[in-house]
């Protein structure tokens, strides 16, 4: 689960790091107002959106009066925001944060992830921030520094002073660097964090170490946990077809093809998705309907996928295991009565009573297209969405 970058501020702020002043805002009225309330002469106005890149796109802007704030809101606020993580239709601006200028010596990036191989959590860290962390980790990765933390300790005093150094903090502010990621550390645990990021981490004119911007993102199986983060989800971010999709206890994702995939299980969502590329096409989505799929399950799962205007067929794969391949049948049956379906669908069923699953789809009288196999499933949708 991702949250906004005044929301992880806050989280930030509890655990001890230092950020500028700030006041979330939803109006051009409030947004001023905020900008009162603040001290100094030099506010940011900051579009909040789930995604990163917004300085370059125009969703950050350094205001030196009440009147430039006043303007930037209005021009930020409600603006379809691009960046490289938004995709080409943008995302909508609905919420504002209003910050302090921070007077910028310095941008320095620190990052945390849980590490798969040394089962860590690793924190990265960089004297490169405020650009675009991926290319410096392309281009010039000794520039950036690992500390794989030992959960039994934690950061450690001396790692966190030989980091900060290493990214060119100066001596004089080496304990406050060593508390902010200690802090940061804290911050990642105690939330069940799966990502923290700080980018900018910057150091001030006198000599301080601030946090100039924030993402955390939740491990979502830990959020039964934290209700309290649970809270802070913002529905307007996320996928429409996402959230309906998780009513109904279906994990979906959206992707950008044109094959909408239904298939019970994880690996063997992804296996199909795998098969899709390999003939040439794109999946519209991930789909798994898990193990105990009812007939309304699969009718609602069709309905998600068809509300894609780009969906231009459908893959059914199934294996029958707990879940029989007669009971698929009906309700893939009883969808496409349902929803009118108007575009090619293959289905590829194997395992309990494939037979019988295969005998419904044919007695239906719908024009269902059966596959033996996942090969032969993937180049037969590939082919009918081709119009071949
Ligand atoms: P994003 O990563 O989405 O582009 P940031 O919050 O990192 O957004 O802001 C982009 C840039 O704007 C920062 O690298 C920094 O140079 C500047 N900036 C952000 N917040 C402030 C602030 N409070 N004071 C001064 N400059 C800021
Ligand atoms: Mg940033």
């Amino acid at each position: 689960m991702k949250i906004h970058e005044y929301q992880a501020k806050e989280i930030l702020r509890k655990f001890g790091v230092p950020t500028p002043k700030g006041v979330p805002c939803f109006s051009v009225d409030e947004s001023v107002k905020a900008a009162q309330s603040i001290p100094g002469k030099v506010w940011v106005v900051k579009a909040q959106i789930h995604a990163g890149g917004r300085g370059k796109g125009g969703g950050v802007k350094v205001a030196k009066s009440l009147d430039e704030v006043r303007s930037f809101a209005s021009q930020i606020l409600g603006m379809q925001l691009k960046t490289h993580q938004t995709g080409p239709e943008g995302q909508k601006v609905r919420r504002l944060l209003i910050e302090e200028g921070a007077d910028i010596k310095k941008e320095l990036y620190v990052g945390m992830v849980v590490d798969r191989v040394t089962q860590k959590v690793c924190l990265m860290a960089s004297s490169e921030g405020g650009m675009d962390i991926e290319e410096v980790a392309a281009k010039t990765p000794e520039k950036i520094h690992k500390i794989f933390v030992d959960p039994e300790t934690g950061i450690k005093n001396a790692e966190a002073d030989e980091v900060a150094a290493k990214i060119g903090i100066p001596p004089a502010s080496v304990p406050q660097a060593r508390a902010v990621l200690q802090a940061l550390y804290k911050a990642f645990w105690d939330t069940d964090a799966s990502l923290a990021e700080i980018n900018p981490l910057v150091l001030t004119g006198d000599g301080r170490v601030v946090a100039l911007d924030a993402k955390i993102n939740f491990d979502s199986n830990a959020l039964f946990r934290h209700p309290d983060i649970v809270a802070l989800r913002d529905l307007d971010e996320e996928d429409a077809a996402e959230i309906e999709a998780s009513k109904f206890d279906l994990s979906y994702i959206s992707l950008d093809g044109n094959i909408g995939c239904l298939v019970n299980g994880a690996g063997l969502a992804m296996a199909t998705m795998d098969t899709i590329k390999l003939y040439g096409a794109e999946p519209a989505n991930f789909l798994d309907v898990g193990g105990g799929a009812t007939a309304e399950k699969v009718t609602e799962a069709f309905k998600i996928m068809l509300k894609n205007p780009k969906v231009k067929g459908i893959l059914v794969n199934i294996f029958g295991g707990i879940m029989q391949c007669d009971t698929i049948a009906k309700g893939v049956v009883a969808a496409a009565r349902e929803v009118n379906l108007s575009v090619p669908l293959v289905v590829r069923m194997k395992g309990t009573n494939d037979e019988m699953g295969r005998q419904i789809l044919k007695d239906s009288g719908l024009p269902i297209i059966s596959a033996d196999n996942m090969a032969d499933a993937a180049q037969k949708i590939v082919a009918a969405v081709a119009g071949k």
